[in-house]
């Protein structure tokens, strides 16, 4: 198995205010801990720069010309109570979606079995029409619809196991059966949407964890209804929104999971990629804000991805 790991330098000059947990420290905690030797047959590419026209797969243009002109020349341009802009935030989100898009590439392509991007600003709360949670844009939304426009498959497979629920990608494939959203994430939290009753078209499949739930809760979740989900499904396609806020040193939540839940779930969705999916897995970064939780469980994932 081959495992491709995207970065860029531009992830580290999205600027956000002192203080603020979605800091470029994260990739650097990710870009030490996978240096050891155990990562040296990762396949490391710079993210190629992105294609703004694909952020129409997933925004339309009005929203995306009022995020392009929040972003300032100077300092740091507040959009939400959460959700902030500096200067190169913009080509960072899109190289972000560069990144995710290419990952699908290669995945088609052969040139890589799965791929880990490494990218920031995250994208899963970005509504059609809303930036918001710390993002700008859905890269994960966008990879998914650019695999069906430029690689002609059908059913693409969203699954987030950041411990927040994904209303964004939720709000975009609202009523779209050809992507299946699956989530688990902790409630109640922000941003308060992800409950049971939520199903879309059918195509919506929320996983919420009580406070302080732990690895047992995390593991049933995932064997009672996100793989079951998967399996009916059968996606050409799967795409994780892998945030690591579920880790139980994670300022942000509750949740009591380890670096071992995400080696497990990340190997159960690869046994899965490998049923349905042509092995095709992209695995994009979403959250995870205590430094050494995050490196930890990227370590375990990116670890897991490499062993196929
Ligand atoms: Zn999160």
């Amino acid at each position: 198995m081959a495992t491709r790991l995207y970065t860029h330098p531009i992830f580290l000059e999205h600027i956000t205010p002192p203080g603020h947990p979605e800091r470029p420290d994260r990739l650097r905690a990710i870009e030490r801990v996978l240096d050891d030797e155990a990562f040296v047959t990762l396949d490391r590419v710079q993210a190629p720069e992105g294609d703004e026209a694909t952020i129409l797969y997933a925004h339309p243009p009005e929203f995306v010309d009022r995020v392009r002109a929040a972003i300032p020349d100077t300092g740091i341009a507040r959009i939400d109570a959460d959700t902030t802009a500096s200067p190169k935030s913009w080509q960072a989100a899109v190289t972000a979606i560069g990144a995710a898009n290419a990952a699908v590439d290669d995945v088609f392509t052969g040139r890589a079995d799965n791929v880990f991007v490494a990218a920031r600003p995250p994208g899963h709360h970005a509504e059609k029409t809303t930036s918001m949670g710390f993002c700008l844009f859905n890269t994960a939304a966008i990879a998914a619809r650019y695999a069906q426009k430029n690689h002609g498959v059908d059913r693409v497979a969203v699954v987030d196991w950041d411990v927040h629920h994904g209303n964004g990608t939720q709000d975009i494939f609202w009523g779209d059966p050809s992507v299946l959203y699956c989530s688990t994430h902790q409630m109640p939290l922000y941003p308060g949407t992800g409950a049971v009753s939520e199903t879309g078209a059918g195509n919506i499949v929320n996983a919420p964890l009580a406070p302080q739930s732990g690895s047992d809760a995390f593991r049933d979740a995932f064997l009672s209804r996100i793989l079951p989900a998967l399996d009916n499904f059968a996606p050409d396609l799967i795409i994780i929104s892998a945030g690591f806020d579920a880790h139980h040193r994670d300022p942000l939540a509750e949740i009591n999971l380890t670096e071992d839940d995400f080696d497990w779930a990340t190997g159960q969705l690869l046994e899965r990629a490998g049923r349905h999916s042509g092995n095709r897995l992209v695995s994009l970064l979403e959250g995870g804000y205590d430094l050494q939780g995050l490196a930890f469980s990227v370590a375990a994932h990116v670890g897991r991805l490499m062993k196929g």
